[in-house]
């Protein structure tokens, strides 16, 4: 008898001709965790040889519904009785009711799944008489499933991340910021099958070193998620204090923000991203209103993907602390757009303002450029 981790599809049982592809996806996604040797895919199901370390990986793993610890054992009523006998055999006084869910994928085998209940359930009778059937709400619930090579015998489930396997779904640029939110939306977009790249804007001497120490470990725990990640580092100081000189100060968040989104464009195409995404929501602050989020956005025909759209913040910072971002997120650090912050920015701007404000700043392209070509990039790996 081997015990061994039953994995249950996610979404992608739905994906008809493209089946394969997510379960290959799948696949790729285990092995950044797991020994070749120790997996098995099927139709419906993945095979997990049992560790700690195979069950622990599953945390990080997107297109997984979810999974079981499961013993393994021949296509045999006997081999099946002593699993169930060494689940039932203590003496333990919290269970008084039970119930038997079986399934029988292979339609040779003797008893089908309705039998199957009823073979077992009455074994477990004759070793527990005081034990009642409870079909809705058991003690202890055992789950039996005849495969057509095996037959897996459990009593509990996990809720696995759900979502898409990571890379089915293209690649994204995410501008990435020490806050709370963009970390959160990075992995909702992870959730859904895209590979993130990051890029962030610093602007030192005023940002220091835990600034830049936040973005790492950020980058750090998302990049559990998808195996390896690049980190776009853009130096943004000389461009900040190029900003400044601007007449209209409430303007200098909109033009800071477009200017991020110039550049972000410029790399995204220059790596073959397709999409770019933030953690904005909707009239969050100033730059976050809908006129903000229009304006700033005209300045690429790339599409702007924001998962956090209609988030609350309590909503976002829950599953913050879910992925383990929320206690780095916190820490104090000088942060780029809190330091160049002006003290009324237009929550409202006008284009046409926008426009002539920006005619003025005529180095802005190059000092673009040159940010750049100085752009430091970094790799992870789990
Ligand atoms: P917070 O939790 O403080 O709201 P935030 O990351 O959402 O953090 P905002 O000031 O709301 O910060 O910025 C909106 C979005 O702009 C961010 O979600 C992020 O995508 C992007 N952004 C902000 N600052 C930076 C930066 N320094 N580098 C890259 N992207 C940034
Ligand atoms: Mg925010």
């Amino acid at each position: 008898m081997t015990k061994k981790i039953l994995i249950r599809y996610g979404e992608l049982t739905l994906k008809g001709e493209n089946r394969k592809d997510f379960i290959k996806a799948l696949k790729n996604n285990l092995l950044i965790y797991v020994e070749p040797s120790d997996i098995n895919m099927e139709y419906d199901r993945a095979f997990l040889e049992y560790s700690d370390k195979n069950l622990n990986c599953l945390k990080y793993i997107f297109g997984i519904n979810s999974y079981s610890i499961a013993y393994e054992v021949d296509n045999d009523l006997i081999m099946i009785e002593k699993v169930i006998f060494d689940l039932v055999k203590d003496d333990n006084t919290n269970i008084k009711t039970f119930s038997i869910n079986s399934r029988r994928h292979l339609k040779t085998f003797k008893l089908n799944s309705n039998e199957l209940n009823i073979y077992y359930g009455n074994y477990i009778s004759k070793i527990k008489p005081n034990w009642r059937v409870n079909l809705k709400n058991p003690d202890l619930k055992i789950c039996i499933e005849v495969r057509d090579k095996k037959t897996y015998v459990f009593t509990s489930s996990f809720i696995g991340l759900g979502g898409m396997p990571m890379n089915t779904s293209g690649q994204t640029l995410h501008l990435l910021s020490g806050g709370i939110d963009s970390p959160v939306a990075a992995n909702l977009l992870q959730k859904r099958g895209l590979k993130v790249s990051f890029l962030n804007f610093i602007t030192p001497p005023h940002t220091d070193k835990k600034t830049e120490y936040k973005i790492n470990e950020i980058v750090k725990i998302l990049t559990k998620y998808q195996g390896d990640s690049t980190l776009y580092q853009i130096n943004y100081t000389k461009i900040m204090n190029y900003l400044s000189l601007i007449q209209n100060q409430k303007y200098k968040i909109t033009l800071m923000r477009r200017s991020f989104y110039r550049i972000a464009s410029i790399i995204a195409k220059q790596n073959n991203i397709m999409v770019l995404s933030n953690g904005e929501s909707l009239a969050q602050v100033a730059s976050q209103t809908l006129e903000s989020i229009c304006n700033i956005s005209s300045v690429t025909n790339l599409q702007i993907f924001r998962p956090l759209l209609t988030n609350d913040k309590n909503e976002t910072i829950l599953i913050s602390e879910k992925i383990g971002t929320y206690n780095i997120s916190i820490i104090k650090a000088c942060e780029t757009c809190e330091l160049f912050a002006p003290k009324n920015p237009v929550t409202k701007p006008k284009i046409n303002v926008i426009e002539n404000l920006e005619k003025s700043l005529i180095e802005m392209k190059d000092l673009e450029c040159e940010a750049i070509q100085n752009m430091k990039i970094f790799n992870y790996k789990v």
